[in-house]
Parts: structure tokens; sequence; C-alpha cells
């Protein structure tokens, strides 16, 4: 609201305002891991002893900059840093406005078709902006995504990340896989390593066009199950190792665009891999919490890229799963969901002891699971969150674990009953 008023009243005070941060600016937009690369983001300049202006996570339209520009209402020449989430769509609005110093664009998956449309329109959006913008930002870009890599200008300043480490390449690109062709000539690429979804070590033979050799490169994912990571990270200031309480290959490379990121505004990248190190999930992902002597894992999982990842991330406990999967098909969730049936979650099935299917389109998941073969006498459906939730703790063994992989809306809904049970922090206090 603030963010609106301010709009309405004084148009030009976003640039005003963002142009009082005299440590410059940067935005973070992509598909998935935005709300946690911001986080750790604005960790690193934290630690590098600067005052940051951010916007809380979800606010990432031109109106929630707006807010938290007018709520920290930062003096010409303020020493403060800002680091804004932004969503893809609006990004062009909100950097034409802001002017950043660096801007770190990170993956562009299928998500909410009837809200963003083409994922190669918004690549389009994109590359218009960049040509448009002058003087250009410095760029932080995830090479290894070959949507992202197409949008450097010719001699445009860029630091490239990605990952090195064949060790966590997987065997092909899942049928969720998006924009699997050259940007250049449309010849479909060839791929010496798939990471996750279309993003690995890419290539285009015909054109010869190929994954930028990243500056910032994860060289040791150092996976440590759904409990976190130990990845080694190598700069142009030497190897770095992290300590993240994030699973997943997803949140490793999320860190390393973070820390290019912190790299681009100045941060020595010693300092950035330390307070990298020191950030705790963001609400909701992979959250952690004790609730009745069980832990309970939020994984947010919005669209197909998401929730393979979360499938993968699970896989790396080789024990028996008890999971709440929660479907809701409200604006923020994308009122379309088609997108469980791109989710490849057969490999993670055999695995799980229990399921607990809930949300307003839980019988849709439950349809879904009976297609993916699972026995379906190990599966509940309960479209009420309230009582899922109490159902599937019940049923959880003492000192075990529920994993619970919800959408946007059902996440808040799941963690507002975690709140009211005493196990989870309210939102505004735990950020
Ligand atoms: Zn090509």
């Amino acid at each position: 609201m603030p963010g609106h008023v301010l709009l309405r009243i004084d148009p030009g005070a976003v640039g005003t305002l963002a142009g009082n941060l005299a440590g410059g600016t940067i935005l973070v937009s992509a598909t998935n891991g935005k709300t946690t690369t911001t986080r750790l983001v604005s960790g690193a300049l934290r630690h590098d002893g600067r005052a940051v202006v951010t916007n809380s996570a979800g606010a990432n339209l031109l109106s929630g900059v707006a807010a938290a520009l007018a709520e920290a209402s930062p003096r010409p020449g303020s020493p403060a840093s800002g680091v804004f989430e932004v969503d893809e769509a609006a990004l062009p609005e909100v950097a034409r406005r802001v002017q950043p110093r660096a801007m770190l664009l990170m993956n562009l998956f299928r998500d909410q078709l009837d809200r963003h449309g083409e994922l190669e329109a918004i690549g389009d959006r994109w590359t218009q902006m960049l040509t448009r913008m002058s003087p250009l930002p410095r760029l932080v870009l995830c090479g290894d995504d070959p949507l992202i890599a197409g949008l450097a200008p010719e001699g445009s300043d860029v630091i490239w990340f990605g990952i090195d480490d064949p060790s966590v390449s997987s065997a092909g690109l899942s049928h969720a896989s998006d924009s699997t062709r050259c940007r250049a000539c449309g010849s479909a690429l060839a791929y010496r390593h798939v990471w996750l979804g279309h993003i690995g070590d890419w290539r285009c033979e015909p054109c010869g066009t190929a994954r930028p050799v990243p500056d910032v490169a994860v060289v040791h994912a150092g996976l440590d199950g759904a409990r976190g990571s130990d990845p080694v990270i190598r700069t142009p200031e030497g190897e770095v190792t992290l300590h993240l309480e994030l699973p997943g290959l997803h949140n490793v490379l999320n860190a390393a665009g973070a820390l290019a990121g912190a790299i681009a505004m100045g941060v020595p990248a010693g300092s950035a891999a330390e307070a990298i190190s020191a950030v705790p999930p963001a609400f909701g992902r992979a959250e952690r919490v004790s609730v009745d002597g069980r832990d309970v894992v939020i994984l947010l999982a919005k669209n197909p890229a998401g929730a393979n990842e979360n499938v993968r991330t699970l896989m790396l406990d080789d024990r028996e799963h008890d999971l709440l999967v929660a479907l809701n098909d409200r604006i923020a969730d994308g009122r379309d969901v088609s997108w469980v049936w791109d989710v490849d979650w057969e490999p993670l099935l055999p695995r799980v002891r229990r399921l607990t299917a809930t949300g307003e389109r839980a019988h849709d998941l439950a349809l879904r699971f009976r297609y993916a073969g699972m026995d379906m006498a190990r599966v509940h459906v309960q479209p009420d969150h309230g009582a899922a939730l109490a159902e599937a703790l019940a049923a959880t063994p003492d000192g075990g674990t529920l994993e619970v992989l919800p959408t946007y809306t059902a996440m808040h809904e799941i963690r507002a009953d975690l709140v009211s049970r005493g196990a989870a922090g309210e939102f505004w206090a735990g950020g």
C-alpha cells in the first residue's frame, strides 16, 4: 500500500530515492530462487558493513520496491545499497526507474503461463530492456541457462556464474525442460552435462554458440542430503567454501549467484562466503521447524522446475519419506494446475511411506500420483490443509520428518497453522 500511494503521489519517486543510494542497487530476478538469493546478497552486503534497503519476500513488483524505498527514505548521498527481488515481468519497468548498478539474472523456467506468457517472450523483453539501458549495469548471469546466456549485449561487463562439477550431472533433460533450443539459430542444443531442468553445460553444434566459462563456478557441490550442502566455489579471488542450511543443487546455484552478485557490488569473495553461510533459510524455502517431536520441512514448489528440484533433493536422503503435498489454484499459485503432470514424481514415490494430498486441488494431485503408479493405500486425500497437517503429523513417526511441498498460497496457510501450534515464528518477525 505505501508503494502504491508513493507511486500515485510522485511517479518519479522510485528513481529519485534509488538515486540517493550511493552504495548502488542490485536487482535480482529469475523464475526460481529470487527470494532466497536476494536474502543471501543482502546478508553479504550487511556483513561488509553496509546498510541495505531491501523489499520483503513476494513484494517484488514496482509497488513493493517503491514501498521499501519509501520506508527507508534515503537522503541524497546515503551510503546504503539497494538489493531488490523483482518479478520477471516487472523487471524492465523497475530497471528503467531504478537504474541499477548491477543485475543478477539467474534462470527462466516455465511458470504460471496464464500470467507471464511464453518464456521466449520474457527473454525478448529482457533483451530489449538491456539494449535500451545506458549505461549498462554490471551483469551477473547464469551462463548455464541458455536463455540467460543469450541476454548479454555485445561488449557488456558480465560476471558469469554456473556449475563445474560433473559428479552432479544428471542423466538427461527432465521432461519439464524448457528452452533447449539455441537463441541464436534455433537448433536443438547439445548438453555435455545437465545440472537441473535445461540448465547445464550446453552448446549449439551448428552455430558454435556455447555456455560461457563461469567466472564464479561451483567446483564441488557438496550436497548433504536434505539438510544442506558445503559447496566449494571458484571465484576470481580464489576458492571459497560455503556452508548452506539450504538443501539441493538449485540452492547451491542460488548461492553461487549470490556470491557473484556480492562480488559485483564490491564485496570481497571471502567475506561474502562467510556471510552467505550464516543466512538462515527464507520463509517456506527449506525452512525447518519442530512440532510435537517431529521435524517439519517446507519446500515451496510452484512450478515443474521447482518441484523437480524438491523431488531430487528429497531423493538425496535414502530413507522412507512422509510427504504432505498441497496444491491450490488461486491467482498467486497460477490458476492452471496442469503443471503437476510435468513433475517427475515417479522416482520418489516408491520411497514414500505415506503421502497426504491437500489443498483446493487435492484430488487432482491424487490422480497424478495414481497415474504415477503409486500404491493408493499410501495416499490420503484431505482438501482441508489444517486437518491434513494434523493427520500427516500424527502419522509421521516420533522423531521423524514430515516434508511439506506446497504451492504459494498453500504454503502461507500451512505456515499459519504451524505458527498457531507455536512451531514457527510469525512471518513479519521471522522475515
Ligand atoms: Zn545456434
